[in-house]
């Protein structure tokens, strides 16, 4: 059986030296000690100034959202997961869709401005699969009509943007550590800003808004991580090197064993260089989609629509809406196995039923 995706798992040694040092400390959550240290350790690595280690993805979007003071409309896009909506609905807010660009798949700039109201006061875009959005046209248009930005950089750890961190854009970025992530810390999330204030703001909102013993700063809730998950998210930052080098050879044998293949893959970013979380492929038609999740489905190979059905119209809570590019495309798309232990061999295997599919 292969699966779409498998959590990286640590050699359980190097965990449990850390659970032992858990254990001697009793501390076990509330900004302990490894908390601490795996901040620093991100910072460092993504050579970052300013991060928080928070409780998962969507807590840091609702965060994100709050420490902006965003509210009435939120211009975001329908090809992303349902977090990034359902957090801005659970924030009070209303998402205002728009549609996406067929080679990125990323929220099309060009349609941004046309959705922009009286009431709109922020842009929350998803980096998809981790390629970096059009982040000057986005700058240039919320500079120009006084909206906040907030990247949804759940897939994108790692990845660099015109040679920085891709979390130092927008006014706060957020990215999700959630195991099947392609680094994780079994549940966490990461809150990212560059500017001290929100940081600051947002490490309160994180606790409680608890500024003291009796005192409160702010509105806040539970965002905080516990020590069993620092250890995690820092035992495997221990591997990252070999964790991004495997999914880049691994996706280098897609490609070579795909050949031939009817098959787009989206546009990455000039900017940039892709981190290779997923491994999307874009096929002719859904019905040809079907056959081929079919075939691998009988070799117990497990693929995901990934993102399908649109945001825009499948959420129970929102009115339907249709968009050309974002309707066809998530019909369209399928991620296929990608994860540490796969192998060559099986990537051979998975092109090749593929290829047979179409050549039949
Ligand atoms: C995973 C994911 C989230 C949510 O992150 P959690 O850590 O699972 O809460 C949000 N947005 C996108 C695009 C994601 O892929």
């Amino acid at each position: 059986m292969i699966q779409v995706t498998k959590p990286f798992l640590p050699p359980l040694q190097e965990y449990q030296q850390y659970v032992e040092q858990i254990w001697k400390r009793q501390w076990l959550t509330n900004m302990g000690p490894l908390s601490s240290e795996l901040e620093m350790r991100l910072k460092d690595y993504l050579k970052l100034d300013h991060l928080l280690f928070v409780s998962n993805g969507t807590t840091a979007l609702q965060i994100a959202l709050k420490v902006l003071d965003v509210k009435g409309e939120v211009i975001t896009t329908p090809f992303s997961f349902v977090a990034t909506t359902s957090a801005v609905v659970w924030e009070g807010c209303t998402p205002v869709f728009v549609d996406i660009d067929k080679n990125s798949l990323n929220i099309d700039p060009t349609k941004i401005e046309a959705a922009i109201t009286p009431n709109t006061t922020a842009i929350l875009a998803t980096h998809v699969y981790g390629n970096p959005c059009d982040i000057d046209r986005i700058d240039h248009i919320s500079k120009k009509y006084g909206l906040k930005v907030i990247y949804d950089a759940a897939h994108a750890f790692g990845v660099q943007y015109k040679g920085k961190s891709i979390f130092e854009f927008g006014d706060v970025s957020i990215c999700s550590l959630h195991a099947t992530k392609l680094y994780h810390s079994v549940e966490g999330g990461l809150i990212v800003t560059t500017d001290p204030e929100l940081l600051k703001k947002s490490a309160l909102m994180r606790n409680f808004g608890i500024s003291g013993f009796g005192t409160y700063g702010d509105l806040g809730i539970n965002g905080k991580n516990s020590e069993l998950h620092a250890a995690m998210g820092l035992v495997n930052l221990l591997h990252i090197e070999s964790i991004l080098e495997k999914r880049k050879e691994l996706a280098a044998a897609y490609h070579k064993n795909l050949k031939g293949l009817h098959v787009v893959y989206p546009v990455w970013n000039a900017n940039s260089a892709p981190n290779y979380s997923y491994f999307p492929l874009i096929l002719e038609s859904e019905e040809f989609l079907l056959k081929v999740v079919s075939e691998l489905d009988k070799h117990q190979i497990f693929t995901r629509r990934y993102f399908y059905p649109s945001l825009a119209n499948s959420l129970p809570y929102l009115p339907a809406k249709q968009f050309t590019y974002t309707d066809d495309i998530s019909k369209r798309v399928l991620c296929l196995p990608l994860y540490h232990e796969l192998t060559k061999e099986e990537i051979h295997l998975i092109a090749r039923i593929i290829l047979r599919v179409q050549n039949n």
